[in-house]
């Protein structure tokens, strides 16, 4: 059963809202001021928040801005003014969407329901697998944009990185100057294509050298091409 925590310093609005949401198959907490409805969240990790921007202790903002700091609950504000400010700093803080009062319970009823949707969709998608790019010993990782050869991390420039990148993506084929040119430093960069051949040399150095390893080939007049074969790592 999803666990719904309303913090509302109006009692009767509190209560009033507690029974319908029991009524519709919520459990409900509650709480009367800022400070406790901050506590009972920590406390209860409820599923859901309601929660009213004007209260005694810490006003709603405040609630929600510490609230972010360490969780992700959906929350809707309840408003007691039309005050756009209001609102926009609620959301800014983090608050998910907001009701202003006087409201039909029906309004409520619909935000909660696609607040807890929204979360339940979020929480169901497949943990996305980091991006991994491996050959051999040498392995990039796409989303932190660490290198790492033998497992030991290799401090790259971004431009040493995209040029390994790219070249391992098109690992055992031969990449040209020009496309490792028009891949790293774009179509538009105006200079001269020896940089491409500095930068493969950085790379020759903290790659190749410094684990005595061979990845990085040179095809004659075309260009370059990464592979990694095990009876090369003597030579
Ligand atoms: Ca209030």
């Amino acid at each position: 059963m999803a666990r719904i925590l309303i913090v509302e310093d109006e009692k009767k609005i509190a209560r009033f809202l507690e029974l319908e949401l029991v009524h519709e198959g919520y459990e409900v907490l509650t709480a009367f001021d800022g400070r406790s409805g901050l506590e009972t969240a920590l406390e209860q990790d409820p599923d859901l928040l309601i929660l009213d921007l004007m209260l005694p202790e810490l006003s709603g903002i405040e609630v929600c801005r510490r609230l972010r700091h360490t969780s992700d609950v959906p929350i809707i504000m309840l408003t007691a003014k039309d005050d756009v400010s209001d609102k926009v700093m609620g959301l800014d803080m983090g608050a998910d969407d907001y009701v202003t009062k006087p409201f039909a319970i029906e309004e409520l009823l619909a935000r909660i329901r696609v607040a807890m949707k929204k979360r339940r969709v979020r929480d169901e998608a497949p943990e996305k697998p980091a991006e991994v790019l491996s050959c051999g010993p040498v392995t990039l990782e796409l989303d932190s944009w660490q290198a790492k050869v033998k497992g030991e991390p290799v401090a790259l420039t971004k431009k040493e990185f995209d040029t390994l990148k790219y070249l391992m993506e098109h690992e055992g084929k031969a990449v040209t100057r020009d496309q490792l040119m028009n891949e790293v430093w774009g179509y538009d960069y105006i200079g001269d294509s020896n940089i491409v051949d500095v930068y493969i040399r950085y790379l020759r150095h903290k790659i190749d050298d410094t684990y005595r390893i061979k990845t990085i080939h040179t095809i004659r007049s075309v260009g370059y091409l990464f592979s990694y074969e095990e009876d090369e790592a003597s030579e």
